[in-house]
């Protein structure tokens, strides 16, 4: 069967025909397509075709798919067990890893997901300070906790709106919506409710309104005001952490959050999450402390031992100079074509990051982030695969650099892109 068949198939069994929405294609239109195999940077379709992936799982395999040494970890570990519901020794190695890599982090615990690291971690913030409002940014993603699904309302301190059913209004005007790379929005919401403000959750480097860089000291004025207020600074690290060096954004950056969540890159592209931070705050969390969060397959061994493995390769290996190298290429070539054309696009770029934006300004906020030609990315997003890539299946998404592509893959991506 190929592509069309078998979301024909799903669609029968499956709302909508996928596990996760973006997956429908809905954004760029067109049939779905079916995975059958992934191998390094190169994945096949069930339509027989090949792709050289830029879009690698939303982030996670930054090794390429299918590296032999995760493979292999996992065969070894399933062997011994796939899971326990108890405690195995690789959690206490990895836990130590992972805080190795980021000074000031003391603890980390290990959950399922994105999404569970960031509920957790709301949570925690809403226990530790007592408070119970919070501040996130139009544009940032956090996965589908109920706290995070809240657009802007009528006004910057007017309480969020939910973006999706089934959340209560209560729960929409407690989480306050301000603009990314603008620290005056965050101000007049800490100087009217600045009392009652759990935390603030950020993606330092935003990736679910394509690829935005925090502007100067964007950063640093979040963890000062956070700092002034006693509320926390959660850094929402799930696409970010292990991305751009062997270790998180924030140690890069040298801003200090309170709280870390994880999740793709840690997990070697098994399902995992991870929230750290320092002692005094994690061990607020049960069963030391009164904030609760449990589950059956939380540090699971195959998970535990495929992150393992992928950050020791990371860190052994390090693959991020030549990941960035790719990445500038990509960028400076586009951009300088572009600019020669006069084409209304432009590639925005960090490290092994970057987004096609159809707008040649610079991308800063969701606002400008929206004024970009998706229609037009949606032809884009066709005439690549026409061109054999497979990029996000969104204008608002994230392209991915793996440690698998090679200088050719990447001249020819650049021949691609330019001939649309
Ligand atoms: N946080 C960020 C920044 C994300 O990009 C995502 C997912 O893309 C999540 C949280 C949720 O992670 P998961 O999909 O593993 O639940």
């Amino acid at each position: 069967m190929n592509s069309n068949q078998w979301f024909e198939k799903a669609k029968m069994y499956i709302p909508g025909g996928v596990n996760s929405p973006v997956r429908a294609f809905k954004d760029v239109g067109g049939t779905p397509i079916y995975f059958k195999t992934a191998s390094g940077s190169i994945i096949q379709t069930e339509d027989n075709v090949e792709l050289i992936d830029f879009c690698n799982s939303f982030g996670p395999t930054i090794l390429g798919h299918s590296h032999p040494e995760i493979v292999e970890i996992i065969h070894q570990t399933a062997k011994n067990g796939t899971t326990y519901g108890a405690n195995h020794a690789k959690e206490a190695q990895f836990a130590e890893l992972i805080c190795a890599q980021i000074p000031d982090m003391d603890m980390i615990r290990f959950v399922n997901s994105g999404t569970e690291a960031v509920m957790t971690a709301l949570r925690l913030s809403r226990g530790y300070t007592k408070k119970n409002k919070i501040i996130k940014f139009a544009g940032g993603f956090h996965g589908h906790p109920d706290s995070t699904l809240i657009k802007a309302g009528s006004s910057l301190l007017s309480g969020g709106q939910a973006s999706s059913a089934g959340i209560s209004k209560k729960l929409a005007s407690e989480v306050f919506i301000a603009n990314y790379n603008n620290i005056d929005s965050v101000k007049n919401i800490f100087d009217r409710f600045g009392d009652d403000i759990a935390c603030v959750i950020v993606e330092p480097v935003a990736g679910n309104m394509g690829l935005i860089r925090p502007e100067k000291k964007f950063l640093e004025e979040l963890r000062i005001i956070t700092n002034k207020y006693s509320s926390l600074l959660i850094f929402d690290e799930v696409i970010n952490g292990f991305r751009l060096g062997p270790t998180t954004y924030g140690t890069i950056c040298g801003v200090k959050p309170d709280i870390t969540t994880f999740g793709k890159i840690i997990g070697g592209g098994l399902p995992i999450g991870a929230i750290g931070g320092i002692k005094s705050v994690m061990e607020y969390l049960a069963p030391i402390g009164p904030v609760y969060q449990s589950g059956t397959l939380c540090g699971n061994p195959m998970a535990i031992s495929a992150g393992m493995k992928t950050l020791e390769i990371l860190i052994s290996s390090s693959p991020y100079e030549k990941m960035d190298e790719y990445g500038k290429k990509i960028s400076s070539e586009i951009n300088n074509a572009s600019e020669k054309k006069g084409l209304n696009f432009h590639i925005a770029q960090l490290g092994s990051m970057f987004t096609p934006f159809f707008k040649k300004e610079p991308i800063k906020n969701l606002a400008d982030a929206k004024s970009c030609n998706h229609q037009k990315y949606a032809q884009f997003f066709h005439h690549m695969i026409k061109k054999g890539f497979y990029l996000p299946p969104s204008g608002y998404e994230v392209c991915f650099i793996s440690a698998a592509h090679n200088e050719k893959q990447i001249d020819k991506f650049i021949d691609a892109v330019l001939t649309f």
